[in-house]
């Protein structure tokens, strides 16, 4: 018996001890920085010229690693190999895929300093933050383990005398699973793992900014007993093998986390059928967000405020799920705008080593010149009332930034901008506030903070975004606890971290026997 799954617990790093380990950790990660990284094809390693060079954000001087790159050549032998192993792996027991799991989760725990250490380097993430992405990696391992076992036995269905029906889900083939860098570890190994652990075999391409805590996680995989083949890893442009892949015809599903552009445009090329494809592609896609904490009359104004401002700000404003508009209700507005900026004024902002920097960087210098677009934008829109200025010099650094008394149709209001940058805006009554809420094309997360138990009804019924939270931040979804994924143009709706999410990659088989 597998024990109960429960969260990883969080470390406490105002504990002296958790420190000092932790600076061990960053002392040892900087000892391997700039390392070339091959990519495992069929477990062979492959080096080739062209190489993807990830960096710090912090520091862009600071090389992570030099990782091989696919190009469409190597994308067509990971196909064929992953094509090949699926033979055998689809047959695989899945305890022994579930205990896969269990073990590397188990390696990641035991270096988990380490691995957090990494992620501060890599994704520029505060300590806070990448203890929680860790965290949050070893939770999908554990959870989805623990889901393939319940799963693997079927459904129970109906079955008349001499009869016996069974109902069985039985993996998909070979799925591309394309993976975003802002939750460098977490949602790369969540997403592979779930494809993995329900019989398929899978090309893990991750993100470009972000290719080595990837390469860790195949050795981590490895070590746990991962045969060869099952897991491609094959880093290389979006463009070039990612649309190859998705188009190819012996690609039977895509699990892809990461921008509404590049989700869209999946889901369309998905759905061509090409010469020699004998089914139609599965595809699970989840994508951004632009969502809202609402802040009624009748409510803990010190919540609201501390709620806004965290979730805008943790990990730079770059998360799906991040606070990007507060819809405040007209009578509180002006104490909750003075709280948010004391509260935004207060954050400190510098290289994510020193772990009394609030926020760290943002990823790279497209996303730095975005934002810094969308403020130029946002001081027509609204009126500019904290942060508002970057500096690129050494790393891609912003300040929190708050713009008041902006109409929520404006484009800083509506688009998203994956940014540390938050609009405010005034609402005359809660059914107001909700129809502001919900006026964009997105629908990921949103939160309401009020004491109003009326309205918190009136928010479970007509707050049409996929996670919604009462009372808190919109931020920091936990496996099994909070399953995650949004509405509208947020995607699929998989629900990352939910009961059902492993179907998704698995189809339904009924067999019949008459006795
Ligand atoms: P992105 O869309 O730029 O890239 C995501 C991945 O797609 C990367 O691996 C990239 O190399 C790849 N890619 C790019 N072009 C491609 C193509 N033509 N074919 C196939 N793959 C291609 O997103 P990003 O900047 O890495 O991540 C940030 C975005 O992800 C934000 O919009 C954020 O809201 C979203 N996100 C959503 C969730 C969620 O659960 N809904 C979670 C995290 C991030």
């Amino acid at each position: 018996m597998v024990v109960a799954y429960k969260h990883e617990p969080f470390t406490d790093f105002t504990v002296e001890e958790n420190r000092q380990e932790m600076v061990k950790a960053l002392e040892k990660v900087e000892k391997d920085l700039g390392k070339e990284y091959p990519l495992i094809i069929g477990g062979e390693r492959i080096t080739t010229e062209e190489k993807i060079i990830s960096v710090n954000p912090a520091n862009k001087d600071e090389v992570i690693g030099y990782v091989s790159k696919a190009n469409q050549e190597l994308a067509e032998k990971a196909m064929q190999t992953a094509d090949e192993t699926f033979a055998s792996w689809r047959k695989s027991d899945p305890k022994f895929r579930a205990d896969l799991l269990f073990r590397a989760a188990a390696i990641i725990r035991r270096r988990k300093h380490e691995f957090t250490a990494h992620l501060v380097k890599e994704g520029g993430k505060p300590w806070k933050e990448a203890d929680a992405d860790t965290a949050e990696a070893i939770d999908f391992l554990e959870y989805y383990g623990r889901q393939m076992l319940t799963l693997k036995d079927g459904i129970k269905i109906n079955s008349r005398p001499i009869e016996h029906n069974q109902f069985h889900y039985i993996p998909l083939g070979v799925g591309v699973v394309i993976s975003p860098w802002n939750f460098l570890f977490a949602i790369m190994a969540g997403t592979t793992a779930a494809a993995m652990v329900t019989g398929n075999t899978v090309l893990l391409k991750p993100a470009s900014a972000t290719p080595v805590i990837a390469y860790k996680f195949m050795e981590v995989l490895e070590e746990a007993g991962l045969p060869a083949g099952v897991i491609n890893f094959i880093p290389g442009s979006g463009k070039d093998v990612g649309d190859y892949l998705v188009d190819h015809p012996r690609t039977r599903f895509v699990s892809f986390t990461g921008s509404r552009e590049v989700g869209t445009r999946i889901f369309e090329r998905a759905a061509v059928v090409h010469e020699g494809q004998k089914w139609l592609k599965r595809t699970i896609i989840e994508m951004g967000g632009k969502d809202t904490i609402v802040v009624d009359r009748e409510a803990d104004l010190e919540l609201a405020a501390q709620s806004i401002v965290q979730s805008a700000f943790g990990f730079s404003g770059q998360k799906c799920s991040a606070c990007s508009r507060a819809v405040i209700h007209e009578d509180v507005y002006e104490e909750v705008k003075t709280r948010v900026v004391e509260l935004t004024e207060a954050l400190t902002v510098g290289d994510p080593v020193d772990y009394t920097n609030y926020m760290g960087p943002v990823i790279d210098q497209a996303a730095y010149d975005k934002i810094m677009g969308y403020i130029d934008i946002g001081k027509q829109e609204g009126e500019l009332i904290a942060g508002g200025e970057g500096d690129d010099s050494k790393g891609w650094f912003i300040k929190p930034t708050v713009f008041a008394d902006v109409d929520s149709k404006g484009r800083i209001m509506q688009e998203e901008i994956f940014g540390p940058v938050v609009g405010l805006t005034q609402a005359k009554d809660f059914t107001e506030a909700i129809e502001i809420a919900n006026n964009t094309e997105y629908g990921l997360t949103g939160a309401v903070i009020t004491n109003n138990r009326a309205h918190l009804e009136q928010a479970r019924e007509d707050f049409h975004v996929g996670n919604l939270y009462f009372n808190r931040g919109c931020t920091a979804a936990i496996v099994g606890y909070q399953p995650f994924g949004g509405f509208n143009m947020s995607g699929t709706d998989s629900k990352a971290g939910g009961p059902d999410y492993l179907i998704h990659h698995m189809q339904g088989k009924t067999t019949s026997e008459m006795f």
